[in-house]
């Protein structure tokens, strides 16, 4: 830890905007913030001298080499260190770095994930520096390296990464919503940005228990584990005072993302023992997915030096609360205002109003595609268990807001002027609304009095994909609101087409408004009723991306080409089926090596003891043979268990007989499940010498 002043070191690693001003020509300063605000882009001999001031930069703050980094479309991001340094024709040395280099960069990159778009012979790809997001320095042992944000494109121009995709979302719903400020009259604004602050959920483990994990190790979570005596019932862990070797990392993690300009606000124990939570404070949103990654990133390297090692996993532990990434998230205009705060103004609530309308019927009709974009292997062993969000889209509006929609949808200005209403319902909103406190916690996406959260995404998830797919809808919303109102405007004026096009929209959105307990079987039956997507395991969830009406949304508002949805969604189907092969193998590798041996030794013990009982002794033996009955029933049922896993891998390797993925993934899921039923059984009849791995209260305890 640092003994100086965050407000000394804030952003010291970040090539922002101060340090731009100071270090440009001011032309070159000015055209490149120009290019930044979607102005002409940036020409070669501009770019030279951006990349010496950049690279100078650099390596004041220790950086010996730079990156294009990256957002591959998997939940990662990518780097390819290179050196400044260059031997010149006479060997002496020198730190160089060019525009060009800059700009674009081209990795092999042959490796990373296409889903098809790229065959092998032109396997190539390159980065191009996305000036939006600031360069930053990330200090390591030896020195550090620069790391510039870029997108990642194939060689035809097809985008291959997951920061393309939302920069357009960006683009596309700044435009709409700009449209409709313009209908309820600011003139004034010049432009939009969409705000996002990720709540990030974490576990931290001792890195030695750890280590006696294979499934820590590999598949990031547990495959088997015998319920603690004291797992989260006292619920003594949630915001409880914190481990001071955790409270020192997180001091560490608090410092180390200040140098890199990132505010984390809050800090604290979560439910389940060993379980965390940092929220930032919120930024611009293709800073604030940058940002994000960039903390995963650095909780990871920061847990290993404290002994820790970090789990993101959505569900490391059966029966405990796993871990999610709570997206808030909301518009700003170019003064700062939210335009998700309701105000004294009526003309602003019903602008307001129109605004969450629009989300509602991007939800109610696209709510299929929010459900894909948190498809993920570990996401779908969280959402549903009692902690997390059903993997049903609905919106919780709270009971002030929902009363007004559902006041404007029951026709009210039927009997009254609309006028009245108006003054009737919203002239008393504001006060009513800031003391909105009390939250329905089991929805997946919730007004939460100025902003709306979405929290079913998972932990280790990157915000871009589900951030995206609610721009996408959202913006989609906005446009139908927009022309409905427009269409209107030649009858009537503004606030009287708007109340009528919220009303249309709060009656065409029903079917995703639930204030009721998300939790429940009520609500699963309710929502089959109400016909809205129900997609339980991944690969069903990520086949909503082909539905062709969404294929269409994402191709019309050019987020998404019908190609690049189609290879994205392959992308993650074959990354969740690999997750399903290697939870298999380290199960079946843990069974083998561990578990049985253990049974076995079990089994020699209780019978040996048996048959060395001194003779005379007339107890009833038949409850001591049963257990070894038991022993020898859980040892057969393993046997049989790791020559299934052996089968079903191999089938899901080469699927025969026109096998479909999705009925060979059920199996294996069933089957782990019921696999692991067998170890947590017989770990709970073992002693504690045999048994070879850490059990859930060892694993669970910070020493
Ligand atoms: P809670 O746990 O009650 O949801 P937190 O304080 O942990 O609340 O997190 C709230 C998150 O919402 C913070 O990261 C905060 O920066 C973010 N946030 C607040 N206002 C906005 C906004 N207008 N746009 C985006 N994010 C916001
Ligand atoms: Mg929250």
């Amino acid at each position: 830890m640092s003994d100086q002043r965050p407000t000394s070191y804030f952003g010291v690693n970040v090539f922002n905007e101060k340090a731009m001003k100071e270090r440009l020509p001011r032309h070159v300063f000015e055209k490149l913030m120009d290019a930044i605000a979607g102005g002409e882009a940036l020409d070669f001999s501009i770019a030279d001298i951006v990349a010496t001031a950049m690279k100078e930069w650099a390596v004041s703050r220790g950086a010996t080499h730079y990156t294009h980094w990256f957002h591959p479309r998997t939940e990662l991001t990518a780097e390819k260190h290179m050196a400044f340094l260059t031997a010149d024709p006479q060997g002496s040395p020198l730190e160089s770095f060019n525009g060009g280099e800059l700009i674009q960069s081209e990795p092999d990159a042959s490796s990373l994930p296409s889903g098809g778009m790229r065959s092998t012979f032109e396997a190539r790809g390159y980065t191009a520096w996305d000036p939006t997001s600031p360069a930053f320095v990330v200090p390591s042992e030896g020195g550090g390296t620069l790391c510039i944000p870029s997108v990642f494109i194939s060689n035809d121009g097809t985008p291959l990464d997951m920061k393309t995709p939302l920069i357009r979302a960006l683009t596309v719903i700044e435009k709409s919503t700009l449209r409709l400020l313009k209908i309820f009259g600011n003139r004034g604004v010049r432009g939009v940005s969409v705000t996002l602050g990720a709540e990030q959920e974490y576990f931290l483990i001792d890195t030695e228990q750890a280590a006696k994990r294979p499934d820590l190790l590999f598949c990031g979570r547990t495959l088997m584990g015998a319920n603690p005596p004291k797992g989260q019932q006292m619920e003594d862990h949630y915001f409880g005072s914190i481990h001071p070797r955790v409270l020192a990392f997180m001091e560490d993690v608090d410092e180390r993302m200040a140098t890199l300009g990132m505010v984390l606000k809050t800090r604290h124990n979560e439910v389940a023992p060993c379980q965390f939570e940092f929220a930032p404070q919120f930024a611009e949103a293709n800073l604030a997915v940058d940002q994000n990654q960039i903390l995963m990133e650095q909780m990871r390297r920061i847990a290993g030096k404290h002994g820790f090692r970090l789990l993101l996993h959505e569900k490391p532990f059966s029966l405990i609360n796993g871990s999610g990434k709570h997206l808030n998230f909301s518009i700003m205009d170019s003064d700062g205002k939210n335009l998700l705060k309701p105000s004294s103004s009526q003309r602003k609530n019903l602008q307001f109003l129109t605004l969450i309308s629009a989300l509602l019927l991007g939800l109610s009709r696209y709510g299929g595609l929010l459900r894909a974009s948190i498809a993920t292997p570990g996401n779908m062993h969280r959402l549903g268990g009692n902690e997390a969000p059903p993997s049903i889209m609905s919106v919780y509006l709270g009971d002030v807001l929902s009363q007004i929609f559902e006041r404007i949808s029951k026709g009210l200005p039927e009997q009254l002027p609309s006028k009245g209403l108006l003054d009737l319902g919203l002239s008393r909103l504001p006060a009513i609304l800031k003391e909105n406190t009390d939250r329905n916690r089991t929805a997946p996406l919730a007004f939460t009095g100025n902003k709306l959260e979405f929290r079913a995404p998972g932990s280790s998830q990157s915000t871009a994909g589900p951030l995206t797919m609610i721009l996408a809808l959202w913006a989609w919303g906005m446009e139908q609101m927009a022309n409905r109102i427009e269409s209107r405007l030649a009858e009537t004026d503004v606030a009287d087409a708007a109340l009528d096009a919220i009303r249309t929209a709060a009656v065409e959105s029903a079917n995703i408004r639930f204030e009721g307990n998300c939790y429940t079987g009520e609500w699963l039956e309710e929502a089959k009723r109400r016909g809205l997507p129900i997609a339980n395991t991944t690969e069903e969830a990520l086949n909503l991306y082909l539905v062709p009406e969404h294929r269409e949304l994402l191709e019309n508002l050019g987020i998404f080409s019908d190609r690049e949805i189609t290879a994205y969604r392959e992308i993650r189907l074959e990354q969740y089926v690999k997750t399903l092969e290697i939870d298999l193998s380290v199960m079946e590798s843990m069974i083998w090596e561990g578990v049985l041996p253990a049974v076995t030794k079990q089994i020699k013990d209780e019978g040996e003891a048996l048959a060395a009982l001194p003779a005379g002794i007339d107890v009833d033996q038949t409850t001591w043979k049963e257990h070894i009955e038991e022993l020898l029933t859980l040892k057969n049922g393993l046997l049989d268990g790791v020559k299934k896993i052996e089968e079903i891998r191999n089938r899901i390797q080469d699927p025969g007989n026109g096998e479909k993925t999705s009925e060979l993934t059920d199996q294996a899921l069933s089957f782990l499940e019921s696999i692991r039923g067998i170890c947590d059984a017989a770990e709970s009849r073992i002693s504690g010498e045999y048994w070879p791995y850490p059990r859930y209260r060892e694993l669970l305890l910070i020493r």
